[in-house]
């Protein structure tokens, strides 16, 4: 019998391998497809920040800014050396409107407690620190600039966590989990993402549809923060320069347009 599987090996199971495989567990992780091409890792903006409501999602971001900046000491490797994940301290600017405000203003109290150096701003005062902003329809503003929020590249993160959970024991294994009576271990770790629930009907999990357009930028901005205009649910980013110089992102997940 097994220690510990995990079933899927995006960068929830890489990263649970990594933590377990630290803590002296033996670690076994099933993935279906070791290309990732359908996982939801390999899309995402990489962004992590601290702006939520909950203390435990603060913290947890603040977790994660800490491991992203110690990331070359703590996932180095012998064969690999010190891995990098781009990482682009830029901080996050959110938006919001008349209505979201008071709840921004409670979330902000959590922030404050928690010592997530989230600044406040009216809008109207916004163009003063951001002179590319419209404030229009906005009422307020939160933001980070001293680099404790940014984005990285989730290709390299996950291949950094994977390499080092490998390095520590963990076996990594092409295997699609039809049902989970087929594990036979102490313990099943599910990080199918998206999938949980067609291997535990009884997780609530539904898949979410989000996009990300790419369209092309007639004006680079270095310092721009990942912006966020909560009314629209549109999230705009930077892309690093990889093939086609810099190109802002739009990201819209659904149900908040
Ligand atoms: C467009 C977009 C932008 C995003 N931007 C951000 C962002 O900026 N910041 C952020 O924190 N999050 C962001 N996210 C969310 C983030 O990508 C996901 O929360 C995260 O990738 C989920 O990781 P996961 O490991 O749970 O799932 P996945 O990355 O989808 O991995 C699950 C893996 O499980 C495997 N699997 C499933 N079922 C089985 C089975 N039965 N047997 C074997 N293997 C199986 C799959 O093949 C897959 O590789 C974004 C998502 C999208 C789509």
């Amino acid at each position: 019998m097994d220690d510990i599987v995990i079933v899927g090996g995006g960068i929830i199971g890489a990263s649970a391998a990594y933590f377990l495989s630290k803590a002296g567990r033996k670690i076994k992780v099933f993935e279906r497809d070791p290309t990732y091409k359908n996982a939801s890792f390999p899309l995402s903006l990489g962004g992590f920040r601290r702006q939520f409501f909950q203390k435990e999602n603060i913290l947890l971001g603040k977790f994660a800014k800490e491991f992203i900046f110690q990331l070359p000491d703590l996932l180095e490797t012998k064969k690999n050396g010190k891995p990098t994940v781009s990482v682009v301290p830029n901080g996050y600017l959110l938006l919001f409107d008349k209505e979201q405000a008071d709840e921004q203003y409670e979330a902000l109290k959590n922030h404050s407690s928690c010592d997530a150096k989230t600044k406040n701003i009216k809008a109207e005062e916004l163009p003063k620190v951001f002179p590319w902003i419209s404030s229009e329809g906005l009422e307020t503003a939160t933001y980070t600039d001293s680099k404790v929020e940014g984005w990285v590249d989730p290709h390299m993160f996950h291949a950094a966590l994977k390499n080092k959970a490998i390095e520590l024991g963990a076996i990594f294994e092409k295997k699609e989990i039809k049902n989970i009576n087929e594990i036979e271990a102490e313990t099943i770790i599910s990080a199918a993402g998206c999938w949980t629930n067609k291997l535990l009907s009884d997780i609530p999990v539904a898949p979410q549809k989000h996009t990300v357009f790419r369209v092309k930028c007639p004006k680079h901005i270095p310092e721009m923060p990942l912006t966020g205009d909560r009314r629209q649910g549109l999230v705009l980013s930077l892309l690093l320069k990889i093939f086609f110089g810099v190109f802002p992102i739009i990201f819209q997940p659904p149900g908040l347009s």
